[in-house]
């Protein structure tokens, strides 16, 4: 096992994603602490204070959302939910009260990986450090301090609105945001249920952005949740 890799707590009642989370993680640098209940979680997390957090929606003694709600009291601790088939609304709410992205069970290694960097690196991002001012994954590049978009070198050009969404995906690139977090941000609390305006808006950044906008590779709909933009 890593001695000094970062720690992630798992909060989750079932023994078999505890074996394998135990037999992946630590081969990859990550130190492992483990809780079986939501109680258990909350105090473990106050105690050892880890870097990353993986709870499950579904636990014994306390709803997933209310263990989201109250880290949330107190920590920015990147939270990774796990959900099973049919808990999606339970997974939006998660998001939208602060979780920073999800797995669907059953997960993959490599998914499960690509989510932690990410996680991980938000939450560096989080501590006061700048991301990157110029943002590039694949043929797409942003200025963020000109506010210019590029494809292939040549200046696309956006409208405030359109900028606006594709500046707020670029600042959390590789994860998920919500319906509802992307129309707060972008129109204001007022919006955070005028869907249709996000996927007209995302209709037009596909379509000025994507080589072919039926088959996005950028800008990815995450089916009853929200958006994603890719990094490659
Ligand atoms: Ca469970």
């Amino acid at each position: 096992m890593a001695e000094t890799g970062p720690l992630i707590l798992v909060i989750e009642d079932e023994p078999q994603i505890h074996r394998f989370l135990r037999a992946t993680l630590p081969s990859h640098g990550y130190r492992v602490i483990e809780a079986m209940t939501g109680e258990a979680g909350l105090l473990t997390a106050g105690e050892k204070q880890p870097d990353l957090i993986i709870l499950d929606l579904g636990l014994p003694d306390m709803d997933g959302l209310e263990v989201t709600r109250r880290l949330r009291q107190w920590t920015a601790t990147p939270i990774l939910v796990l959900s099973a088939r049919g808990q999606e609304q339970d997974k939006v709410a998660a998001l939208d009260l602060g979780a920073d992205d999800y797995l669907t069970k059953p997960f993959g290694v490599a998914e499960l990986l690509a989510r932690i960097r990410v996680a991980l690196r938000h939450a560096v991002r989080a501590d006061g450090s700048q991301g990157p001012p110029v943002f590039t994954s694949g043929h797409l590049r942003v200025d963020l301090v000109r506010q210019q978009v590029f494809i292939d070198g040549e200046e696309v050009h956006l409208t405030a609105t359109e900028y606006k969404l594709l500046a707020l995906l670029v600042r959390h690139a590789g994860k998920v945001l919500t319906h509802q977090q992307l129309l707060r941000e972008v129109w204001g609390p007022q919006y955070s249920v005028e869907s249709h305006y996000l996927r007209i808006y995302m209709g037009q950044l596909r379509h000025k952005l994507e080589k072919d906008p039926t088959r996005p590779r950028l800008l990815r709909t995450e089916t009853g949740v929200g958006y994603r933009l890719l990094v490659e």
